[in-house]
C-alpha cells in the first residue's frame, strides 16, 4: 500500500475514536513520515510507536489524537510539550494553538526536531533542551500542558505552570504502563479523569523517574 493509501487508511480509523474535527484535520496534514527515520518511512501511517533512536520513541497516532483532543485547544492558547522527541506532536499543537514551548532532554532530539519543524516552515513553536526542573517555568503560565512520557505521579512542577481552568494530560503509573490523566487545574480541588491505560517511555527528571 502506498503512502497516501496508508494515511487514509489511518484517518479513517482514527475518525472512529476522536470527535475533534480539529485534532483530526492537523493529523491529516501534518506528514508524519518526516518524523521518522528514513528505515520506518513506509510504516509512518501504521496506527503504532516507531523508534527514533536513543531508546525513545514517536507516539501511536491514536494516543496523539487522544492526547491532543484532551487538551480542548481553540486555537489561542499557549501549550507546553515535555517530551519533544522527534518533533511531531509538537507540530500537532502548532497546527491547533498559538504558541507551542517544547522541551526535550536529549539534545541530538532537540536538535533534529528543530531542522524538521524549520524545514516545514512552522513559526510558533520554541523548542529548549530539558532543564533539571520539569517543564518550562520562563514560559508558564500554560493553558495546557501535555507530557509524552510516563510519570510515577502527577508532578507538581507541571501544575504550577498551568493556569487555572488549564489542563494538563500525562501518562501515570509504572515505568513500563501508565494510565493516561486528564487534569483540569482547579482553585480548590482539580478534577482528574483516566482516559485509559498507555504505554510511555519513563519521564526522567526532579519529581519523576531516575535515569
Ligand atoms: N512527543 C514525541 C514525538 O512526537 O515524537 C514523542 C516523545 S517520546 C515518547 C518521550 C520523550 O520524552 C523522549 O524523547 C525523552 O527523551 C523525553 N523526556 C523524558 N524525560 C524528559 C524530561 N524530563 N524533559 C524533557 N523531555 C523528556
Amino acid at each position: 500500500m502506498g503512502l497516501e493509501a496508508a494515511r487514509a487508511r489511518l484517518l479513517d480509523s482514527l475518525s472512529q475514536e476522536i470527535s475533534d474535527k480539529r485534532v483530526l484535520s492537523a493529523m491529516a496534514h501534518v506528514p508524519r513520515e518526516l518524523f521518522v527515520p528514513p528505515e520506518c518511512y513506509r510504516a509512518a501511517y501504521e496506527d503504532m510507536p516507531l523508534s527514533i533512536g536513543f531508546g525513545q520513541t514517536i507516539s501511536q497516532p491514536f494516543i496523539v489524537a487522544l492526547m491532543t483532543q484532551a487538551l480542548e485547544l481553540k486555537g489561542d492558547e499557549k501549550v507546553l510539550e515535555v517530551g519533544t522527541g522527534s518533533g511531531y506532536q509538537a507540530a500537532i499543537l502548532a497546527e491547533l494553538a498559538r504558541w507551542v514551548v517544547s522541551v526535550e532532554r536529549i539534545p541530538e532530539l532537540a536538535k533534529s526536531a528543530k531542522e524538521v519543524l524549520k524545514k516545514l516552515g512552522y513559526t510558533n513553536i520554541e523548542i529548549h533542551e530539558a532543564d533539571r526542573v520539569l517543564g518550562w517555568p520562563s514560559g508558564a503560565p500554560y493553558d495546557g500542558i501535555i507530557v509524552t512520557a510516563g510519570a510515577p505521579r502527577v508532578p507538581q512542577a507541571l501544575l504550577e505552570q498551568l493556569k487555572l481552568g488549564g489542563r494538563l494530560v500525562i501518562p501515570v503509573g509504572s515505568r513500563w504502563e501508565q494510565n493516561l490523566l486528564k487534569v483540569t487545574r482547579r482553585e480548590k480541588q482539580n478534577v482528574v479523569e483516566n482516559l485509559g491505560g498507555c504505554r510511555f517511555v519513563p519521564l526522567i527528571g526532579e519529581g519523576a523517574w531516575e535515569e
